[in-house]
């Protein structure tokens, strides 16, 4: 795991490395994803099996297939053990809440002249959630992608998740019959994506397409955006760390390992102006290392694109935080809530010590599917605006029209659009 100080000679060379390690090589997969979507939209299912008989190695025999049995879900659900059932539904309960605060309220307002405007929000009719599950199953993300929608009031949601093997997870059936889902495909990858937003015999088309995936689910979703609407391009997982010495090294061993276990290509990057802390964390790290389950995963992680910079202050230290603009970002200093100003960009920020990342993955309740790869500096944690449109609304009285009618009618005669004009004029007293 890298150890430097922005003292360093060569800090700006390591520090653009670290910038950089986010990017996801989506050039390198684009072609083959060009052609899989090429092939979804001029075959349709007969595509979609071939393409599940290479990648998830089972064979499709007939289009009924490709769907899961709803009754599966609430065997599934019926049969959890009651601490789990439990645990579902307090996630379940808890991400609800906190989306349903963000909901956007339409408005009408009404000024002296008569004139009404407003803004009137829908939902989308349609929208089709990709449930990541190559190398793992993602319950959690069912949750997160199906509450935001429900909250939006979209009519009809559908997902899609890849069953390697034609397994399918017990945990993400019984979320989704807790989420009310019907209509689960098995099929993943760019296929998914592809079937989504142009519909196949079997999978309807959607408006918008959210949810996390590998690569080629991540260029899937660049390509097909403008014919679908999507959340957004999201890469492999990150963790920044803004810490001072009052931080326990325990801790932010662990919760830097907690984003490397997840994939070879996670980053964790601890940023502290305090050498002794950096030291220590460092040490630990390899220490928990050696002890968990997915240690090889972890490991290539920590090694390849774990970092720790020790910097002169905390404000250079939240400089260089805002610059990586991680997905995940834990506070853990004296007073978290002073430096809360100062930080522009990150997915989610964690404030304090009993905060740990990964109670936001499951239970704290906004939301897990969060910017990568430097993206927190434009795009937003998943949320029921993803599922929702705006309309503007417009109603003129006579006297409205005539107060600004004029002003109006000149504009539109001056960009060389008569009708427009004529339009406007013909109303006027
Ligand atoms: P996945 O569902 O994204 O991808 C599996 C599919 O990829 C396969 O079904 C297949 O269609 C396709 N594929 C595999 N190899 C291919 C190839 N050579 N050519 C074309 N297509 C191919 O599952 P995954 O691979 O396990 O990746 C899941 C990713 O999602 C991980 O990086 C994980 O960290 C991430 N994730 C992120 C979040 C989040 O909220 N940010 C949550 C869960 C998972």
């Amino acid at each position: 795991m890298l150890l430097f100080n922005t003292t360093d000679s060569d800090f700006k060379e390591k520090f653009s490395e670290l910038l950089g390690r986010g990017a996801m090589d989506i050039e390198q997969v684009s072609e083959i994803v060009k052609n899989i979507i090429k092939e979804i939209q001029s075959e349709g299912n007969e595509a979609l099996k071939r393409h599940i008989a290479k990648f998830d190695r089972w064979e499709v025999k007939e289009d009924s297939d490709l769907m899961v049995d709803p009754r599966d879900m609430k065997k599934a659900y019926d049969k959890l053990s009651s601490e789990l059932r439990d645990a579902l539904h307090l996630a379940y309960d808890r991400i609800r809440n906190y989306h349903e605060k963000q909901m956007p309220k339409s408005w009408i307002d009404f000024d002296k002249a008569g004139n009404t405007l407003g803004q009137k929000v829908t939902p989308v009719d349609r929208a089709g959630l990709y449930i990541p599950g190559g190398k793992a199953a993602y319950p959690s993300s069912l949750l997160m992608n199906a509450i935001p929608a429900i909250v939006a009031g979209v009519e009809e949601i559908i997902v899609t998740t890849p069953t390697p093997d034609n397994e399918i997870n017990e945990l993400l059936l019984a979320a989704a019959h807790l989420c009310g889902i019907t209509k689960m495909f098995k099929v993943g990858g760019a296929s998914a994506i592809a079937a989504m937003a142009y519909g196949t015999q079997t999978i309807p088309k959607v408006d918008v397409i959210t949810g996390p995936g590998n690569i080629f689910v991540a260029t899937a979703k660049k390509l097909v955006y403008g014919d679908v609407n999507i959340d957004m391009i999201a890469g492999p997982s990150e963790i920044g760390i803004l810490a001072d010495n009052t931080a326990i090294p325990e801790y932010l061993a662990i919760d830097l390992l907690s984003q490397a276990e997840h994939d070879e290509m996670a980053s964790s990057i601890l940023i502290t102006p305090s050498a002794e802390l950096a030291e220590s964390v460092r040490e630990l790290v390899y220490v928990e290392l050696a002890k968990l389950e997915r240690e090889m995963i972890a490991r290539k992680s920590i090694e390849e694109r774990g970092a720790i910079i020790v910097t002169e202050t905390m404000e250079e230290a939240v400089e260089l935080m805002n610059r990586i603009a991680p997905e995940h970002l834990e506070v853990v200093t004296a007073n978290p809530f002073d430096l809360l100003p100062h930080i522009k960009h990150a997915g989610a920020i964690f404030l304090g010590s009993f905060t740990p990342e990964p109670i936001g993955d499951y239970m704290a309740g906004p939301n897990h599917t969060l910017p990568t790869g430097g993206t927190a500096k434009f795009y937003s944690p998943l949320n029921v605006e993803n599922f929702l449109k705006k309309s503007s609304i417009i109603s003129m009285s006579e006297d409205g029209i005539n107060e600004i009618g004029e002003a109006c009618a000149l504009l539109a005669k001056t960009e060389g659009l008569t009708a427009h004009e004529k339009s406007v004029r013909i109303r006027l007293k």
